[in-house]
């Protein structure tokens, strides 16, 4: 009965225990819940606003209620629309796109088809025959005026006079076929196909008797040989293209990208053309109030009857801007406003936004601040510290055009007297444009005539600098002056070339035995001896890969003979040599430390002749002779700080 009752008590007990023990199992597992909710159930993050797309929002109630301005009566469909009707929209180069309002609202293009009409006709007809009939002159008279320069010429492709002979010089006899061509490159303008507002094209021919006053003065001008009057029904077409304000924008940014579509990736014009069109659109595009905008916004415009402005501010993005209301220069009001504003705000204004190119120079520094991976003996080490001076190496950043490039090619000149060799680095140039790369080409050329080594370095992305056919004036390019994607391979061969240049025949790697190995150092005769029977003799032959990045790591080499590199592949494809290693020096040793793949790849410059300890062994000296063992660790790891320690410098001199 007792032992019922204890038996009872202690199966109640491990009852209790395993609740207690269940309780607290059930309540961890509800903390590990409560841990893992949040994953599920953070709450959604509010998205953060660009403060670009808050400014957008912020004008557009800001002038939403502005009432200047009346819509577009002149031609009678153009009043069906909306005053209210206002949208914003910026679109960088690259295609990011900030809007507000009715930007999806169609709208005729109207005289914004002009510039781009011009380009098409500089594509068609060529330079020489457009400008031999329309001249690029602002005439600071209003959109529809009637005039010519004193030779008979529209005095710009901006004004109806000048726009109706653009259009007669696009490819095509009927006006179907000019309008065929000029709908197929707008629409790659905007990256989708466009169409006709076919009423609006009526209403305008209907009443466009000046515009044909117009076409028969340039044809009694001979600027049109024949009937003038496909071209104007073409160019009544080509007004009457209906888009909207975010197409407008990338028809900007198309232009700001230097003619290719930011998404698309399609070519609406060719590059040669930007320029021109830009510079018509900056002088004339905005008619009568052309000086005024030019002054206080800044940037190659257009405006159009319909409503529309757009501005461009080349490489860097466009702004439309859609409000049909009118000011009494044919200009939308509400577009002007948000032009000059956005302009003020963001610094657009063209004349303000070239920054001086003071910070070209990212780095430079001579040989006796930095030397090569290539592992040396002392003598030229010293020899290094003593005349590295001469090398120069530095390390241009950022886009370079002719502002930053000359002040490069200063300094190079500054210092050519007293250099032995310049490396110049390219990596962190993104772009450099033709005239920038021909004058480092011009002056490195130069200066490798003069006797000194120049190195190109990591400038594969930059096709125009390692274009050696461009050299002028030989077209030879001189031995003195290389292209090397390895920077560090650069520095060595310049080091070589000083040494050399010093009566100083670098050192040909003389063989070392066992015991003037770093690995050993320290190590007694009698524990060489011991040690010397558990190696093996290896030998490669030049070219041979050692190690592979990647491999398992199941040894350590030793060389007696021979150099070998240290290897790494970048993400780019090429390869870096982080390090050498001569003889006495050990490689292989990080693998057998952490036990992980080979980190880079080792191949022998030379033939090698090594002594291998293999991971077996090395982990069985912990125990048969710890002694040993604690001196190879000893070793190794001295070696791998003063490494360390070499790199630290070369951070420190990086950033000086
Ligand atoms: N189609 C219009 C015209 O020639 C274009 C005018 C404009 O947008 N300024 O009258």
């Amino acid at each position: 009965m007792e032992l019922a009752v204890f038996e009872r008590v202690d199966r109640l007990q491990s009852f209790r225990h395993v609740a207690v023990r269940g309780f607290w199992n059930v309540r961890i597992f509800a903390l590990f819940l409560l841990r893992m909710r949040p994953l599920s159930s953070i709450p959604a993050k509010m998205p953060i606003s660009s403060p670009i797309q808050t400014f957008l929002e912020q004008l557009h109630n800001q002038y939403k209620g502005l009432r200047e301005g009346k819509v577009a009566s002149y031609i009678p469909d153009l009043m069906k629309a909306d005053p209210d009707w206002f949208g914003i929209c910026v679109v960088t180069f690259d295609g990011q796109v900030y809007e507000v309002g009715d930007t999806r609202q169609p709208f005729t293009i109207q005289s914004i088809s002009k510039p781009l009409a011009y380009g098409i006709a500089l594509e068609d007809s060529g330079n020489e025959k457009v400008l031999s009939k329309i001249w690029m002159e602002p005439s600071g008279e209003a959109f529809n005026s009637i005039s010519l320069d004193p030779s008979g010429r529209p005095l710009n492709p901006m004004i109806n006079a000048g726009a109706i002979a653009t259009t007669g010089l696009i490819r095509g006899h009927t006006t179907e076929q000019k309008v065929q061509r000029i709908l197929e490159v707008f629409s790659d303008y905007v990256g989708h196909e466009l169409e006709i507002d076919e009423s609006v094209c009526r209403s305008e021919s209907e009443t466009g008797h000046r515009n044909r006053a117009i076409a028969y003065m340039l044809r009694n001008f001979d600027v049109f040989t024949d009937d003038p009057m496909p071209s104007l029904e073409a160019y009544f077409k080509q007004c009457s293209i209906l888009i909207h304000c975010r197409d407008l924008a990338f028809i900007g940014a198309t232009l700001a990208n230097d003619g290719v579509h930011p998404i698309t990736a399609r070519r609406a014009v060719g590059s040669a053309h930007i320029e021109s069109m830009l510079s018509v659109m900056a002088s004339c595009g905005m008619y009568d109030a052309a000086g005024e905008w030019l002054y206080s916004v800044g940037m190659p415009a257009k405006s159009g009857v319909g409503g529309g402005i757009l501005a461009v501010l080349p490489g860097q993005l466009a702004v439309a801007v859609f409000s049909p209301p009118l000011d009494e220069r044919g200009n939308s009001a509400r577009g002007i406003a948000v032009c000059r504003e956005l302009s003020t705000r963001y610094n657009l204004h063209l004349f303000n936004s070239v920054m001086p190119s003071r910070s070209v120079i990212r780095h430079r520094c001579t040989a006796a601040q930095v030397s090569s991976n290539r592992s040396r003996p002392a003598e030229e080490i010293a020899l290094l510290n003593k005349y590295g001076q001469s090398i120069h190496l530095i390390e241009v950043q950022g886009q370079v055009t002719f502002g930053p490039a000359e002040r490069v090619i200063r300094e190079l000149i500054a210092c050519a007297d007293s250099a032995f060799a310049m490396i110049l680095d390219f990596s962190r140039v993104p772009q450099m444009d033709a005239v920038a790369s021909q004058i480092f080409l011009e002056s490195l050329a130069a200066l490798a005539e003069k006797g000194l080594w120049i190195h190109v370095t990591r400038s594969h992305h930059l096709p125009e600098l390692s274009c050696k056919s461009q050299l002028m004036p030989s077209n030879t390019p001189s031995v003195r002056l290389c292209w090397e994607e390895d920077a560090d391979r650069a520095l060595e061969f310049c080091e070589n070339r000083l040494l050399e240049s010093l009566g100083n025949r670098h050192c040909s790697s003389l063989a070392v035995s066992m015991e003037n190995c770093e690995l050993f150092e320290n190590l007694s005769p009698d524990e060489l001896k011991l040690l010397s029977p558990m190696l093996s003799t290896r030998s490669f032959a030049a070219g041979d890969v050692i190690f592979e990045e990647g491999q398992a790591a199941s040894e350590m080499l030793i060389i007696l003979q021979g150099k070998v590199s240290v290897i790494l592949t970048l993400p780019n494809g090429f390869t870096y040599r982080v390090n050498t290693c001569t003889p006495g020096m050990t490689f292989g040793e990080m693998g057998l430390l952490d036990r992980s793949p080979r980190s880079a790849t080792v191949r022998a410059d030379t033939s090698i002749l090594a002594l291998s300890l293999s991971a077996e062994v090395f982990e069985a000296l912990l125990n048969e002779h710890p002694l040993i063992y604690a001196k190879l660790l000893g070793n190794i790891s001295r070696h791998l700080a003063i490494r360390l320690r070499k790199r630290n410098a070369e951070v420190i001199n990086s950033h000086l």
